[in-house]
């Protein structure tokens, strides 16, 4: 704990420590699903050891927790390797609207556009805030679930995720004979308060928040406790794909194929034009995120054309055509002190 060596402190004390300090908070988050901190003190040290190994390139490590999705997997549960890994989206620095107009202005530099030519087109969607899993269906079943863990690996809880109602056992309609669904499970804000009254009723702890208690029900190793929660799920993106006749052309016209094959897909997205078609989306969702029914951590862009997404492709371990946009964080401290964690 404490603020460890001063910012002013030689930067490879100060980088080791943020290091240090990041891989217990990493521990404690995603293989414990009970945080220590709120994430904006999260994301506060790792854009500063971001900052730092970018000024001291030979301060970086591959252990790093900037080098890395995710940050670990319970011994207990079967790991199983992601055909097609499980990668992180980078946060766009700018919460503010003008942080869409950047990433256009990125993405257009990149795609060697000029001025004259026309505006990119985007799909935009909300960040989910819960837990990452690949569905995989074949011919049409569902046969394996796993969540995203390191990204190259993951953990199995099929048995778990069988127990949710609204993921669906059999897609319908006409579907690829591969089919790799990725989303998001997470617990809608009134299915919580009615688990933490409950709780509270039965003389237990309550829980923290939405996402940490939707990523402990998954990964148990008892599916009853999974089906005894309240989940629920969005389906984001794919991930392996064999034999899809008619594949889509674009992330939009891929989002309403999955809602076709029966995974629930969220209402609340669209295709934009250029970076004030995202800033407008992202000042629409803004204003009323405190009436949707889950918590959401900011807006998501990609761009729309799958194409120009291949040509863009990865770096550093994340879709250079894709971006996070956050809204402040409205989890507070004190929330986190007052609130026994259980685990
Ligand atoms: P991320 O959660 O910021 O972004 C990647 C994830 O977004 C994907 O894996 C996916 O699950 C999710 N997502 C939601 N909606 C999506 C959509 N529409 N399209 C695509 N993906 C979507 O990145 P991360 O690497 O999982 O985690 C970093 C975040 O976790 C930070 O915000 C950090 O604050 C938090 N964190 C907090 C602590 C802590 O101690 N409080 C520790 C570790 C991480």
């Amino acid at each position: 704990g404490g603020e460890g060596p001063r910012a002013e402190a030689p930067p490879a004390e100060r980088a080791a420590w943020l290091r240090e300090q990041l891989q217990r908070y990493d521990y404690h988050y995603y293989v414990l699903d009970a945080p220590l901190v709120p994430d904006a003190e999260y994301d506060r040290l790792f854009r500063e050891l971001q900052a730092l190994e970018h000024a001291h390139p030979e301060l970086q490590t591959p252990d790093s927790p900037t080098q890395r999705v995710g940050g670990g997997l319970l011994d207990e549960l079967p790991k199983v390797r992601h055909r097609v890994p499980m990668l992180s989206i980078q946060t766009e620095t700018d919460t503010t609207p003008a942080g869409a107009f950047a990433f256009d202005a990125r993405i257009r530099k990149r795609l060697g556009l000029g001025p004259d030519d026309p505006p990119v087109e985007y799909a935009a969607e909300l960040k989910f805030d819960g837990l990452a899993i690949s569905l995989r269906y074949e011919e049409g079943v569902l046969v394996r679930a796993v969540t995203r863990g390191n990204g190259e690996e993951g953990e199995d809880v099929t048995a778990n995720v069988r127990t949710i109602r609204q993921i669906p056992l059999r897609l319908q309609g006409v579907v690829p004979p591969v089919l790799e669904a990725r989303g998001e499970i997470y617990m809608r804000r009134d299915d919580f308060e009615r688990l933490n009254q409950r709780r509270r009723e039965a003389g237990e702890a309550t829980f923290i928040n939405p996402r940490n208690t939707a990523a402990g029900a998954v990964r148990q190793l008892d599916p009853k406790v999974t089906a005894a929660r309240p989940l629920s799920f969005f389906a984001y993106g794919i991930g392996e794909v064999q034999g899809w006749r008619g594949e889509p052309s674009t992330h939009g016209a891929l989002l309403d194929a999955l809602a076709h094959f029966g995974l629930p897909v969220s209402r609340e997205r669209a295709v934009v034009r250029g970076g004030e078609g995202l800033a407008e989306f992202h000042a629409r969702i803004a204003a009323k995120r405190d009436q949707l029914p889950f918590d959401i951590d900011g807006v998501v862009y990609k761009v729309n054309s799958l194409a120009l997404q291949r040509e863009l492709g990865f770096r550093n371990r994340e879709p250079v055509w894709a971006v996070a946009h956050k809204y402040p964080a409205q989890e507070q401290m004190t929330l986190l002190r007052d609130i026994e964690v259980q685990v």
